[in-house]
C-alpha cells in the first residue's frame, strides 16, 4: 500500500458525529479476504482504551472493524469501497452512545475512587453484558454502595465532560489517571470535581448523558476488588430483564416482588424437608422390597428406578444376605443404558467383575463385597445373564 497520511480524527472533536462525508483515498484487499479503507478523514473509532471499534458503513459498504497503524485508521469493510472524493460514512449510532455511557460511567466510577480510597483501576473491559472494572484495594459492600450513590450524582449535577491534549507544561502540573506513563500527546478527558483522565476514547458531552450507573456484583481479585457495572441504556436492559424475572418468580411462588427472595428460601427449606423424608422413605421401601423377594440358591436381579443411591445400596446388601450367588440393582432404560450396584456376601466380586462386565457389556468395578458400574446392554440381556452366570 502506498504512503498514506495519518487520517484526521473527527471523533476528537466532535463525539457525536455519526454521519459525515469523507475521501476515500485507498480500498486494498486484506489476507483474511476482508477489504481495508482508509479515508482522508473519519469519525470510526479504533479500538483503544477498553473501548472497542465502531461500526458502520462506507458509502453503504459495511466496516466490521477499526484500528489504527501509525496515525493512519484503517476501516475493514465487507466488500471493496471504490475511491471516491466525498463517500457518505455512517457510524452504527446507538451502539457508540451505549458505550460512551458505559466508559464515561466507568471514568466517573474510577475518578470517585480514586479520590476517596487512593485505589487505581488496574483493568478494564467493557463486555456484551456489562464492564468489568479491577481497583487496586479492597473496597467493602457499603463503599461501594457510597461511591454508587455519589456516581449517580454526579449524573444528576451535569458536569461537563471535556477532552484536550494539554501542553507538556500543563500536563506536568496536571494530576492525572494514567496506566501509561505516556508524556507526549497525552489526551486528558476531565470531569470536574470528579476525575481527570488519560484517555484515547470519545466520551460523552456531559454527565447526565451517561443516565445511571448501577454496581452489578463485586468481589475480591488479586489482593483488590473486581467490580461489574452497567451504564445508561444498557443499565436499563439490564433493569427490564431483572424484573421480567422477577415477574415470573413473583407469579410462580405467588409472593410480592419484593419478599422473592423470603419466599424463595422457604420454598429451599421445604425442598430441603423432602428431600430428607424421601431418603427415609427410600430405605424403608428398600427394606420391604428385599423382604418381598424369596431366598435363592442362584442370583438376583432387580430393575429400580425410584429409589436413591443410598437406599439401592442398602436393598443389593439385604439382598446379598438372600442368595448364595450375586444380587444386581439396575436403574435406567433401554435407550441410555443401566446403572448398576451388585453385591454378594460369599464370592469376591473383584475377581469376578471383568467376567461380569463382559456379559451385561458393562464398565465399573468395586470392592469384594460389592461393585458399581455402568450397563449397555438391554433388560432382557441383564436378565439372562443374572439366570445363568454362575460365580466362581
Ligand atoms: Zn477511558
Amino acid at each position: 500500500m502506498q504512503t498514506l497520511k495519518m487520517t484526521e480524527k473527527l471523533y476528537y472533536s466532535d463525539s457525536h458525529l455519526f454521519s459525515f462525508h469523507a475521501a476515500v483515498l485507498a480500498c486494498t484487499g486484506s489476507e483474511d479476504g476482508g477489504f481495508l479503507a482508509v479515508l482522508d478523514r473519519t469519525a470510526f473509532f479504533p479500538e483503544g482504551g477498553g473501548q472497542r471499534a465502531d461500526t458502520g458503513t462506507i458509502a453503504g459498504i459495511r466496516v466490521t472493524h477499526v484500528f489504527e497503524k501509525d496515525g493512519v485508521i484503517f476501516h475493514r469493510c465487507s466488500g471493496p469501497v471504490d475511491a471516491c472524493p466525498d463517500a457518505l460514512c455512517e457510524v452504527d449510532r446507538e451502539q457508540r452512545l451505549r458505550r460512551m455511557q458505559n466508559h464515561s460511567g466507568e471514568h466517573v466510577l474510577s475518578g470517585l475512587i480514586y479520590r476517596r480510597f487512593g485505589y487505581s483501576n488496574v483493568g478494564f473491559h467493557m463486555g456484551e453484558r456489562c464492564m468489568t472494572i479491577d481497583f487496586s484495594g479492597e473496597l467493602s459492600d457499603s463503599d461501594l454502595a457510597g461511591i454508587e450513590k455519589a456516581a449517580n450524582e454526579k449524573i444528576r449535577d451535569n458536569i461537563p465532560v471535556t477532552a484536550y491534549f494539554p501542553s507538556p507544561e500543563e500536563l506536568a502540573a496536571t494530576e492525572y489517571r494514567s496506566k501509561l506513563d505516556l508524556t507526549e500527546n497525552v489526551r486528558l478527558v476531565k470531569i470536574d470535581g470528579c476525575d481527570i483522565c488519560a484517555c484515547c476514547a470519545p466520551h460523552v458531552s456531559a454527565t447526565g448523558e451517561i443516565g445511571s450507573i448501577k454496581i452489578l456484583s463485586s468481589m475480591r481479585h488479586r489482593g483488590g476488588t473486581r467490580i461489574e457495572a452497567v451504564c445508561g441504556m444498557d443499565a436499563l436492559d439490564h433493569f427490564r430483564l431483572k424484573q421480567e424475572n422477577a415477574e415470573k418468580i413473583s407469579a410462580l411462588l405467588s409472593a410480592k416482588q419484593d419478599e422473592i427472595g423470603s419466599a424463595v428460601e422457604r420454598l429451599l427449606r421445604l425442598s430441603e424437608e423432602q428431600k430428607l423424608k424421601i431418603a427415609a422413605l427410600s430405605m424403608d421401601c428398600a427394606s420391604l422390597k428385599a423382604e418381598s423377594v424369596a431366598d435363592t440358591e442362584g442370583n438376583i436381579c432387580l430393575f429400580e428406578d425410584l429409589l436413591d443411591d443410598i437406599a439401592i445400596r442398602e436393598l443389593v446388601n439385604r439382598l446379598s444376605g438372600k442368595c448364595r450367588g450375586m444380587a444386581g440393582v439396575f436403574s435406567g432404560d433401554d435407550q441410555t443404558g443401566y446403572r448398576y450396584i451388585i453385591g454378594s456376601s460369599n464370592a469376591d466380586l473383584r475377581s469376578c467383575a471383568k467376567a461380569i462386565n463382559a456379559g451385561i457389556e458393562g464398565k465399573g468395578g468395586g470392592s469384594a463385597s460389592m461393585i458399581q458400574g455402568h450397563s449397555a446392554s438391554c433388560a432382557q440381556k441383564i436378565r439372562d445373564f443374572f439366570n445363568a452366570f454362575k460365580l466362581n
